[in-house]
């Protein structure tokens, strides 16, 4: 047991926002003014918010630019083999706090701030526009591990829209984050790359040509990702569109000069938004435009790098591309990069002139595929036809790419013609589409899932034939989150509170949280750990009451899912928890009841229009029930709107409970689960995606698991599902279902939920009522826990010390040994003079 600091080692340790030196804050707030009046030219007089957190983001950024610079320099010097991460779901913003932790100068920004300004700079982070993707997790790690890594994806114009919440339906709002600039990016029009498309192929005795295409050039835009304190920063390039000066001048065929640069934004649409379907797979031509375009540059891009390298040819007369798979590792997330395969094989085979053979050996050993979801309608499936007209050089080399495979399937098991045709990266039933999954299983060396079940998943089901093919390239990589922006940022408080005991180094290591369970028996800890959570409550509670206009019972379990909203994540299911909990209260209103308040939150696919009527039956629940006399505080419901990630930093550190109860085999990973956990909430959760592990490392008596596992829901499914026999059995999910099949949460619009009702009834795929029972029981469990803050609180820190696996700088780490090819480092490196 490590003896708890003395109060004098406290005060030496936290550093956690890092220290207000004098200097510092003298320097800062200089810095300030000069952008104030030269960047923004602005006096103090008329600077408004937002003025002052232009100012300040320049001021931070001009500490990271030295640093920036220098560990370019130093990858040129060291040549170290490059990461390359590209996703089509990166996009940037809320750059400025992760900055300020990550260069620990948190402390003296804030006191350099209040001293000019007389506001806190949090107030000002408020502005920060537009969110992060998923994937900014793997990027602070990565840069915090000292890998030469890049995160590569589109520059959208565009980000996901904004959710409003109107008499109780989602309606979209654009996002348009760039309206006011973005300090963080610097556009590099010297590295803008042709991008081709449509046109036709030649073949000629020396190769093919891909000629009469039409270009659209990639404008690069660089965002700096600085490390955890250790002076490195990375670079996360994002391509956007331009049209070339002639475009459409040399057609005689347009309508003249005007039409021309009209028809600009024809080219430039590529570019414009991002597709917010979620595990959805839309299949539209300007989406197999963006994902081919970021494909193209960002391969010219690894290319000229490569070519430039000491390694690649500086010292040798010519590129040896045999030796690429030394120097470059390309991760694609998702299959939604999968052209890089048919792409790096027309380069290297078109343009390079390698013989196939040695061109594939290479990009298979230089590309490894992310699985990140088993639902079919998720699946990449695009039809040949689109295909051919737009990338007719690649269907060619897909082709190519599939004769071969099938030719080693059947040399692997002959005569079995139903593989063959399972295993086709092209699927002939009804219209010719090219499967994007198998084409990525073909050409990566590696194929992972985001958690052991998703994994295991994998290889049982969707990918079993290519696991009895190819079973070394099969992995787990189970997900992770980064402890700096899913703790220090959005938790300050806890993470203070964890410092007084073990130090700070958990930071950088979460292994350490573990030393907590230490501290079980520790009535000061308790206390500290109940009082942030306390604080975090309040402050939601706050925020809350000013947006939604309810009053919130602060002393209220606050229980809270947020996610996309989908059938298979299951809101529904915690729709019927409350609608029961409701009908137990009115039946009676004199016993103690656990008083709750129930949040959801989630965006809903524009399209997917059962997702939006789910969202109308929150809202209407929370109308009758928010408004009943009779309940009063011991139960609210609220959909919090627009959730996005600025509101999982204020929701997620203020929640007691967690719910994650998709049904077992549908969430591949989750990452939620996890935040929840590092900052304090117990998790109610089917045993799915990562909330299998996270049970097994907070140990799962200190877990709230319920429902059908995987085995359970296979078996159903192959006796049959019959969501009548449950409704018959249960009187309560009975009553339930009548009410919202009845109008009783829509009286003026009584058939309002048919559909959904409809559904759960009739077509449920994801077997709602098979878990309903025991899921009310866990429920149970939950409040009865609840009644004794002391043991509840215990459990939380038994959760908490738990989430050590759960850091994405695990995740990379592994990432990095077992399919890149690195090794991390924890060193630093210099610090720049400035
Ligand atoms: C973490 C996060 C998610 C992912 O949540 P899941 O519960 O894992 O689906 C979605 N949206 C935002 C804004 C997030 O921060």
């Amino acid at each position: 047991m490590s003896k708890p600091l003395s109060d004098h080692d406290r005060k030496k340790q936290i550093s956690v926002r890092g220290l207000a030196g004098v200097e510092n804050v003298t320097e800062l707030k200089q810095s300030f003014n000069r952008h104030l009046h030269f960047t923004l030219v602005k006096d103090r007089n008329v600077a408004t918010k937002r003025d002052y957190y232009f100012a300040l983001a320049n001021t931070v950024r001009e500490h990271l630019i030295g640093r920036w610079i220098r560990t370019q320099q130093y990858y040129y010097e060291k040549d170290p083999k490059r990461v390359y991460y590209i996703s089509l779901e990166f996009y940037m913003g809320r750059t400025l706090q992760n900055t300020m932790v990550n260069l620990a100068l948190e402390n003296a920004c804030d006191e350099a701030m209040y001293q000019v300004t007389h506001t806190h700079y949090t107030k000002m982070c408020d502005i920060e526009m537009g969110s992060r993707s998923k994937k900014a997790c793997f990027l602070d790690s990565m840069a915090s591990l000292g890998l030469a890594a890049y995160g590569y994806g589109i520059r959208y114009e565009f980000g996901i829209f904004n959710q409003k919440i109107v008499n109780g339906w989602q309606v979209e709002e654009a996002d348009d984050w760039l309206r006011f600039g973005n300090p963080w990016e610097k556009a590099r029009p010297e590295y803008m790359r042709p991008v081709h498309f449509y046109g036709r192929t030649e073949h000629h005795p020396d190769g093919v040509k891909w000629v009469d295409t039409q270009v659209v050039l990639a404008l690069p835009y660089d965002t700096p990702v600085p490390g955890y304190r250790n002076n490195v920063v990375n670079t996360m390039r994002l391509w956007s569109a331009k049209a070339p000066c002639e475009f459409n001048l040399k057609d005689f065929n347009v309508g003249g000069y005007i039409q021309a640069v009209l028809d600009r934004n024809l080219a430039e649409n590529i570019s414009r938004v991002l597709y917010p379907n979620d595990n959805f797979f839309e299949g539209k031509e300007l989406r197999l435009k963006q994902e081919y375009f970021v494909v193209s540059a960002t391969l010219q891009d690894i290319i000229r790098r490569f070519k430039v390298s000491k390694f690649g040819s500086r010292e040798i007369a010519r590129t040896d591309f045999s030796k690429l798979p030394d120097k470059v590792a390309i991760q694609l997330n998702d299959t939604h990069p999968a052209m890089a395969i048919p792409e790096l094989m027309r380069v290297l085979v078109d343009e390079e002139k390698l013989s196939w053979e040695k061109a594939w050996d290479v990009c298979v050993r230089t590309c490894a595929y992310t699985n990140h979801t088993v639902l079919p309608e998720a699946l990449e499936r695009w039809p040949v036809d689109l295909f051919a007209h737009l990338l007719p050089r690649h269907l060619e080399i897909v082709y190519e790419i599939n004769r071969r495979h099938l030719e080693n399937v059947a040399a692997k098991f002959p005569g079995d013609s139903d593989r063959l045709r399972r295993m086709s990266l092209i699927e002939e039933s009804g219209q010719k589409r090219i499967n994007m999954a198998h084409l990525c299983i073909v050409g990566s060396h590696a194929v992972n899932g985001v958690a052991q079940i998703h994994s295991d998943i994998l290889k049982a089901t969707i990918f079993k034939d290519f696991y009895e093919m190819e079973p070394h390239k099969f992995q787990n990589k189970t997900n992770g989150i980064t402890p700096r922006r899913w703790l220090v940022m959005c938790n300050p408080g806890l993470a203070e509170v964890i410092a007084e005991r073990i130090g700070e180094d958990f930071i950088r290591d979460l292994d350490q949280l573990q030393t907590l369970r230490n501290y079980l028996n520790d009535e000061g800890f308790i206390r500290d750990i109940a009082k942030v959570k306390q604080e975090n409550k309040l402050k939601f509670a706050v925020h809350l009451e000013e947006h939604y206009k309810v009053k919130i019972n602060p002393n209220s379990m606050f229980d809270i899912q947020v996610k996309r909203i989908h059938e298979y994540k299951r809101q529904l299911l915690n729709c019927l928890h409350i609608i029961t909990y409701y009908n137990r209260i009115k039946k009676e209103p004199n016993k103690h009841w656990t008083p709750r308040t129930v949040m959801i939150g989630g965006k809903a696919a524009p399209g997917y229009h059962t997702a939006k009527m789910i969202i109308r039956l929150i809202t209407a629940i929370g109308e009758v029930i928010n408004n009943d006399p009779v309940v009063g505080d011991r139960l609210k419901v609220i959909f919090l709107e627009n959730y996005r990630v600025t509101l999982a930093e204020r929701a997620i550190p203020a929640a007691d409970l967690s719910e994650q109860i998709s049904t077992a085999g549908t969430e591949a990973s989750g990452t939620g689960n996890m935040k929840f956990m590092l900052n304090g909430a117990l998790t109610i959760g089917t045993m799915d995606g990562a909330n299998v592990e996270m049970a097994e490392e907070a140990g799962e008596d200190n877990f709230f698991i319920f429902g059908m596992r995987v085995d359970d829901v296979d078996a159903l499914e192959k006796k049959g599902y019959h969501a009548q026999e449950y409704y018959n059995r249960l009187p309560e999910l009975k009553q339930a279902i009548d009410q919202i099949a009845g109008g009783f949460f829509s009286p003026k619009q009584p058939e309002l939920f048919k559909e959904i009702v409809n559904m759960l009834m009739h077509h449920d795929r994801f077997k709602v009522f098979a878990d309903y029972e025991d899921y009310i029981k866990c429920q149970e469990k939950v409040n009865e826990l609840y009644k004794n803050p002391k043991e509840w609180t215990k459990m939380v820190i038994n959760n908490i010390a738990g989430c050590g696996k759960f850091s994405s700088d695990r995740t990379i780490t592994q990432y990095a040994r077992e399919i890149w090819g690195v090794e991390p480092t924890l060193e630093k490196l210099p610090a720049p003079d400035v």
